[in-house]
């Protein structure tokens, strides 16, 4: 009867959403613990420039539960971000980099390296941001022209005025920001020419279809024109064959970021330097 299959659809999709709300509450769980017992990780994937030499790395955060179990981050930021979670994370995030970053500036060989960090918006919209990064750099006493934070555009969300304002406080400091994921948003012009970027990542999808498709490679072209004329270094992210980057070298792109180089590594087992 029409009521008693009316009565099993509403069942069902009550167990479906609470196996969600389960599941979601699970990975909270599992996030707060890893704040309180140290079971994140920040792994390192080298930058390198047109000669081949390592000139720094992307500090990219791993979480591991009580078993051990790895969790991507592409699993845990939204929740993340959601909950709130993500302005602690953040902050461990912050603290680590600049601490290893110390240790690199401290060693002749390693001097040299920047080390760029994941900001996410709501982090950075946070009002003690920039006091947090502040003291960051004084309690680590690095030299803050090789830390770098990486902003996708949705940190514009809302007031471009005050993240202009905010960008411009804490490069201040002698810190740079690069645009990440760049070509995968909405309004990246209009945004690029008013928001003080150093650099532009582009999006590795792009590069990925790059050989296969000429329409990305037609926007790999334009994103490095645009970026010469406004005078923006590129990173391309995502480069895992020896014909990407080729390519990349040919139409002049400077810095590069892929599998192909290196992939994320705990720092024990970075060996660039
Ligand atoms: P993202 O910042 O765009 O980082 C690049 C992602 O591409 C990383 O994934 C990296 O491991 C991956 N990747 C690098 N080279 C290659 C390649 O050659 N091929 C392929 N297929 N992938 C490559 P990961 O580490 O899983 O991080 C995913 C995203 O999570 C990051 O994207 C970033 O948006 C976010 N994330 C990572 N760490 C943090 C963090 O500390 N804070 C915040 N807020 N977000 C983070
Ligand atoms: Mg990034
Ligand atoms: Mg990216
Ligand atoms: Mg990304």
């Amino acid at each position: 009867r029409a009521k008693d299959d009316g009565r099993n659809l509403i069942r069902f999709f009550s167990e479906a959403m609470q196996a969600v709300v389960a599941a979601r509450a699970e990975l909270e769980l599992k996030l707060r613990a890893a704040l309180a017992c140290n079971g994140f990780r920040l792994y390192y994937q080298p930058q390198l420039d047109r000669n081949g030499r390592v000139i720094g790395a992307e500090a990219l955060i791993r979480c591991f539960d009580a078993e051990g179990e790895m969790i991507s981050p592409a699993a845990f930021i939204p929740l993340a971000e959601e909950t709130g979670l993500i302005v602690p994370i953040g902050e461990w995030v912050l603290e680590t980099a600049c601490a290893q970053l110390r240790a690199w500036q401290r060693t002749p060989s390693t001097a040299g390296l920047s080390l760029s960090i994941n900001v996410s918006a709501r982090q950075f919209h946070q009002p003690d941001f920039v006091g947090k990064v502040a003291a960051a750099i004084e309690r680590h006493r690095i030299r803050p022209g090789g830390l770098e934070i990486e902003l996708t555009e949705s940190v514009v969300i809302g007031d471009i005025e005050t993240t202009v304002l905010r960008m411009r406080q804490i490069k201040a400091l002698g810190v740079r920001f690069a645009l990440d994921d760049f070509g995968t948003g909405y309004s990246s012009l209009s945004y690029l020419k008013r928001l003080p970027f150093d650099q532009l990542k582009i999006d590795q999808m792009f590069v990925r279809d790059m050989e296969k498709d000429t329409s990305s490679e037609a926007i790999v072209r334009a994103i490095l024109a645009l970026s010469r004329s406004l005078d923006l270094k590129v990173v391309a992210e995502g480069v895992e064959t020896a014909a990407q980057h080729e390519l990349l070298l040919t139409r002049g792109c400077e810095l590069f970021q892929g599998y192909l180089f290196g992939r994320p590594v705990p720092i024990e087992d970075w060996k660039a330097g």
